[in-house]
């Protein structure tokens, strides 16, 4: 492990590069800072890093696998942290998950409302939820990286308002490697700020929009994202795939 104060000092730089990113975004979209969080994703990288972000003011960070992202939000609970999931997450998952996050980004199916809904009652916390789009799935199917197809969107918005224990927030994408949109990033962003509308003329509280990541972060802002999640241009290239 490299020194902590030589670590620190790399994410501080890090995080001020993003953070000049998201003002520089936002000034060209003339939208204000505060309307665009950023999420830190730590998936990979130790809870000591956490605890690192969060001494230079970082409040939200984003996990994509439960194994790995329970503990390590066990070894940081006594921090004032927003957790977010963001990865495809298997049913069985949603009680471990439940104990820990506050924000689920990646809810694609009734099964998974179901559960994460009997999940959050059980352990009596409310979870934000967030319906993940797979732009480039056809109807009635799910993108290879999770995600619901459009035509879904609305069916499973309405399961997950009416679901104890949940609180449907908005919608959330990763910009898709095939399809119509490859390559496009802003139009892709676009299109999920056009069902973020629609979603909203039906649920108006629901007005979270995640979006963008260490390469399109300023498309996302362009777009209209609320929240960005942000992983490498923070902490580096990952160790390993995740
Ligand atoms: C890993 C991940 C990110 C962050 O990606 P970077 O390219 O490292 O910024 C964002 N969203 C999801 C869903 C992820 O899995």
């Amino acid at each position: 492990m490299s020194d902590p104060n030589e670590r620190r000092s790399e994410l501080a730089g890090n995080l001020a590069r993003v953070e000049e990113r998201i003002v520089c975004a936002c000034a060209a979209a003339g939208r204000k800072r505060e309307d665009v969080t950023l999420i830190v994703v730590t998936k990979t990288y130790p809870a000591s890093d956490v605890r690192l972000l969060h001494e230079l003011g970082v409040r939200h960070v984003a996990e994509n696998k439960d194994q790995d992202a329970a503990p390590k939000a066990a070894a940081c609970s006594d921090l004032s942290l927003s957790w977010h999931f963001v990865g495809q997450l298997q049913t069985n998952k949603a009680r471990s998950v439940a104990e820990y996050a506050d924000f689920v980004h990646s809810v694609d199916r009734s099964k998974l409302v179901s559960a994460l809904s009997s999940a959050a009652v059980r352990t009596g916390r409310e979870l934000g939820c967030l319906i993940q789009v797979a732009l480039d799935a056809e109807s009635g199917e799910r993108g290879d990286r999770g995600g619901v197809a459009p035509d879904g969107i609305e069916e499973l918005a309405d399961a997950v308002a009416g679901a104890p224990g949940l609180r449907l927030d908005g919608l959330m994408t990763v910009a898709p490697l095939a399809g119509p949109y490859a390559g496009r990033q802003r139009a892709a962003f676009e299109r999920l700020m056009e069902f973020s509308s629609r979603l909203r003329a039906a649920h108006p509280a629901a007005n979270m929009v995640s979006a963008g990541m260490s390469s399109d972060l300023e498309d996302a802002v362009a777009a209209g994202a609320t929240h960005v999640r942000v992983g490498t241009a923070v902490l580096g290239v990952r160790p390993r795939l995740g």
